[in-house]
């Protein structure tokens, strides 16, 4: 869990266009700042002066998040003018200060864009470089690694662990492995049909055997709670297991239990 801190530019800014946005796709830049001192904090800073002319969402460094817009207002970061990536996507500079931590701050984005992906209903997908938009060479540190920078995201834990541990251990007893080849052990009939949140709270034995399914390609309804949250009640915590399911296998992302996520659940069973 990083923090994030809300800095936002005064509305009176000339980078603060205020342009009503529905955010359909994440861009991911570097400061390309090497100068020492230059982390979020100063990037924060220089957003907020009334003579500069570029914004965007969030700073990211090696041990803060600052926001400098809402989600719901575009900024001038894309280099497409009124196009896709100034007007319908967030925008994410990482910091590569000398005196920073490169690495971490990679990581602490890889958390944010997840949570993002997460709350946005934004799909891996539509997480792109600034090059996407523009013939920038941006972000420039991570060009070279586009691939497992992406990688990194749907593993990006909520914990801070080190990138250099290839398996995260996990604590909870009777875990499978994670290994790719490893097959849940007990077979899980899907329930068919669609099932979504209702008031009050869809209940019953098909709901089980989603969670169940769930639960055997390591999207527990709720880890840490008893039996992972398998109780048979599609709430809000099993929907949400089905939406990051969902974003992780290019679904929209609805956190609905309809055909096509049976299907592709169906397949990794
Ligand atoms: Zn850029």
């Amino acid at each position: 869990m990083v923090k994030i801190i809300k800095d936002l530019i005064p509305k009176s800014n000339r980078n603060r266009p205020g342009n009503r946005m529905k955010p359909l796709y994440i861009t991911v830049h570097n400061t390309a700042n090497t100068a020492k001192g230059a982390n979020a904090t100063s990037h924060a800073a220089f957003v907020k002066r009334s003579s500069t002319v570029v914004s965007w969402h969030f700073t990211v460094d090696e041990n803060v998040i600052y926001q400098h817009l809402p989600l719901n207002e575009n900024g001038w970061h894309a280099g497409d003018g009124r196009g896709t990536g100034n007007m319908k996507s967030i925008g994410i500079e990482i910091c590569e200060n000398a005196d920073g931590n490169f690495e971490k701050a990679v990581e602490n984005a890889q958390w944010l864009i997840r949570q993002l992906m997460t709350e946005q209903g934004i799909p891996l997908a539509n997480v792109v470089p600034h090059k996407r938009w523009s013939r920038k060479q941006c972000p420039r540190k991570l060009l070279n690694r586009w691939d497992s920078f992406k990688a990194g995201i749907a593993t990006a834990h909520t914990s801070k662990k080190a990138t250099t541990k290839p398996v995260k251990a996990t604590p909870v007893k009777n875990t499978p492995s994670k290994s790719k080849a490893s097959k849940p052990k007990k077979s899980v009939n899907l329930p068919s049909g669609i099932i979504k949140v209702t008031k009050p709270l869809t209940k019953g034995a098909g709901v089980k055997s989603l969670q169940e399914a769930l639960a055997a390609v390591y999207y527990y309804p709720d880890k840490g709670a008893k039996n992972n949250g398998i109780d048979g009640y599609y709430g809000p915590k099993t929907a949400n297991a089905v939406k990051r399911f969902q974003l992780m296998h290019g679904l929209v992302a609805d956190g609905i239990y309809g055909p096509k996520t049976k299907e592709k659940l169906k397949a990794l069973l």
